[in-house]
């Protein structure tokens, strides 16, 4: 029987509630396709933080790097900040194991309450987000700390090398798609020089792929489509900031963060790919048993997409919709319901 070896961190807060939900419903899959797991759990997190001084062990990139991929809850806890949580975890491993596709899916579900004005099945599109490099960067400074003459500088990063990876893979995932449509969004009237780069490389890699339809729009107007117009999308193509926004844009338009799922890919597979929901920790509601489990059982169907099994991912797609769409009741409350994480997560594991 085929097994995969999988990475578990499930990280702080609601990341330890949604992730044991996720590899409930992992058991259950391969239990009916005929596949198993050997999970490795990792305490990585704020926790260990406090304790100890780190957020994972120096040797830790390492030890993730002979598993088929990585199943992340969130990162971040009050108590120890952003940037160090962030930077401490989620950011190396995105950076050394190549995870330079960050690839999150928009789709409004049958039942669910969008703020927009749209059909269940109208909004269905991917957002592919720039995971490396641009504008998230240790490139900076700051002068006169304190002072009222205080300066700081922030500067991005943009590599012919990776500018063009990304547009190329979404330009590839387009053309594997009904709707072959890139759109690419770009700032090119306010930053001199990053976004004239990626406007150029944009056109250069649409030229190597007619059969793909391309446009672009600036990031402000183009978040103001996402609200007014999302039907019209099919891939959204964006630098690691703009891809960020939009990608938590996407899902918000589509009801719920809490379902939104993402892949940190390294499409090469030279090192494992690693698969989160996209929310964060939620210490608003962690400890409650409220959170919802479906962006971390979403994220277990991208994994198994990725590790070739993609029927075993479409029957939890359509086990997720056919819960979403049933009884309000089951659903948790950020949905509108009075259920909670386990009984969410029961309701998705019995309708596979
Ligand atoms: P968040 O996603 O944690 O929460 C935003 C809001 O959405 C909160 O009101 C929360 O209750 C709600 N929410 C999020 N996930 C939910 C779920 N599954 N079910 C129901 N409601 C849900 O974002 P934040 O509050 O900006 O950040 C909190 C912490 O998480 C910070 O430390 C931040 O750095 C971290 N964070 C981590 C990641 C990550 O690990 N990839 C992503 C975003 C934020
Ligand atoms: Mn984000």
């Amino acid at each position: 029987m085929q097994q995969f070896t999988i990475a578990v961190i499930p990280g702080d807060g609601i990341g330890n509630e949604v992730v044991p939900e996720g590899l409930r419903v992992l058991e259950r899959i391969g239990s009916i396709f005929g596949f198993t797991f050997r999970f490795q759990h990792f305490d990585w997190s704020c926790e260990l933080y406090k304790n100890s001084g780190r957020m994972m062990p120096e040797d830790g990139i390492a030890r993730l790097r002979d598993h088929d991929a990585i199943f992340f809850g969130a990162v971040g806890f009050p108590g120890v900040p952003d940037h160090i949580s962030l930077w401490g975890l989620l950011i190396p491993i995105r950076r050394e194991l190549d995870q330079y596709v960050n690839l999150r899916p928009v789709r409004l579900f049958p039942g669910v309450v969008a703020p927009v004005r749209a059909e269940a099945g109208e909004i269905d599109f991917w957002v592919v987000r720039e995971n490396s490099e641009g504008e998230y960067s240790q490139i900076g400074g700051r002068l006169f700390a304190g002072t009222a003459d205080e300066v700081v500088v922030q500067e991005s990063v943009f590599t012919r090398r990776g500018t063009d990876r990304i547009l190329r893979y979404a330009f590839e995932f387009a053309g594997r798609l009904e709707r072959k449509h890139v759109t690419s969004a770009t700032k090119s009237n306010g930053l001199f020089y990053s976004m004239p780069f990626w406007d150029e490389r944009f056109a250069a890699m649409a030229a190597e792929y007619p059969d793909v339809q391309a446009d672009q729009y600036h990031i402000d107007i183009l978040a103001a489509r996402f609200v007014m117009s999302p039907q019209r999308f099919s891939v959204v193509v964006g630098s690691n900031l703009f891809g960020d926004i939009l990608s938590d844009l996407g899902p918000g338009v589509t009801g719920t963060i809490g379902i939104a799922p993402s892949g940190n890919i390294n499409p090469e597979r030279v090192y494992p790919s690693m698969f989160e929901p996209v929310h964060g920790s939620a210490p608003d509601i962690a400890g409650k048993g409220i959170a919802n489990p479906i962006g971390q059982i979403w994220s277990a169907a991208m994994m198994l997409e990725h590790l070739g099994q993609a029927e075993a991912a479409a029957a939890i797609m359509s086990a997720i919709e056919r819960v979403v769409a049933g009884d309000r009741n089951l659903l948790t409350p950020d949905m509108g319901g009075k259920g909670t994480t386990r009984s969410l997560a029961d309701a998705i594991v019995n309708a596979l």
